[in-house]
C-alpha cells in the first residue's frame, strides 16, 4: 500500500501511484490496528514511512491495486483502468476469494460510476465473480449485472438504512451486509 511513491522519495523511478494514497486510507488494516478511512499513522507527505522496514506488515507489501498491477505487469489493461484518483475509487482481485473488491472516495462517491470501472467489471460479474463494492462504510455484495445496474442509477447509500439497506429497494435484502 502505496508503497512505489517511496521509491520516488528514495531517487527511484517515478511511481505510477502518483499522489494518490487511498489504499493508506480508505480500508481498515488489521496487523496495523489502523480503522477505515483513517490514515494509517505510518503515512507520510509522500508515502509509506516504514518502507523498506521490517515493521511494515507484508499485506502493504503485497498489495497493489489492479491500476497499479497492470501498469507494473505490463497488461494489456494498463490503459484501460483509470488511475485511482481520476475515478475517485480503486479495486483489486481478492486473491482468496472469487470477488473483486471495489473501494470508494467517500468524499467523491460517485465518480466511478461515470468512468469506465463498470464497464470493465460487468464481464467479471457476468461470469460468476462477485463485486464488492465499501463505500461510506457499507458493504454492497453485487452479483448480477442487474444490480450494478441498479447501483449506477441511484446513489444507493444515501437510500440506505442504518443496516446498509436500501429503504426502498427491498430487492436488496439480502445482499447488503455491514462492514466487518
Ligand atoms: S490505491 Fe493503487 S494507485 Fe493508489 S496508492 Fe494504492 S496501489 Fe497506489
Ligand atoms: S504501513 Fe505504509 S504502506 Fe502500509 S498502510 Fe501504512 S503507510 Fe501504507
Amino acid at each position: 500500500m502505496g508503497q512505489a511513491k517511496r521509491k520516488r522519495e528514495q531517487g527511484g523511478r517515478i511511481s505510477h501511484c502518483r499522489s494518490c494514497t487511498y489504499c493508506c486510507v480508505l480500508p481498515a488494516i488489521g496487523p496495523l490496528d489502523k480503522p477505515m478511512y483513517r490514515a494509517c499513522s505510518h503515512l507520510k507527505d509522500r508515502g509509506c514511512g516504514i518502507f523498506g522496514q521490517p515493521e511494515r506488515p507484508a499485506a502493504c507489501l503485497a498489495y497493489r491495486c489492479a491500476y497499479l498491477e497492470a501498469r507494473e505487469t505490463d497488461s494489456p489493461e494498463k490503459n484501460k483502468i483509470p488511475h485511482p484518483l481520476e475515478a475517485g475509487a480503486y479495486f483489486h482481485r481478492d486473491p482468496v476469494e472469487n470477488a473483486i473488491v471495489l473501494f470508494v472516495d467517500p468524499a467523491r462517491p460517485e465518480i466511478w460510476k461515470m468512468s469506465i470501472i463498470p464497464d470493465l467489471l460487468r464481464p467479471h460479474i457476468e461470469s460468476g465473480t462477485v463485486l464488492v463494492i465499501i463505500d461510506r462504510g457499507r458493504q454492497l455484495l453485487v452479483k448480477s449485472a442487474s444490480i450494478l445496474d441498479e447501483i449506477l442509477k441511484r446513489d444507493f447509500v444515501a437510500f440506505a438504512n442504518t443496516e446498509g439497506r436500501p429503504l426502498d429497494h427491498s430487492a436488496f435484502a439480502e445482499e447488503w451486509k455491514e462492514p466487518s
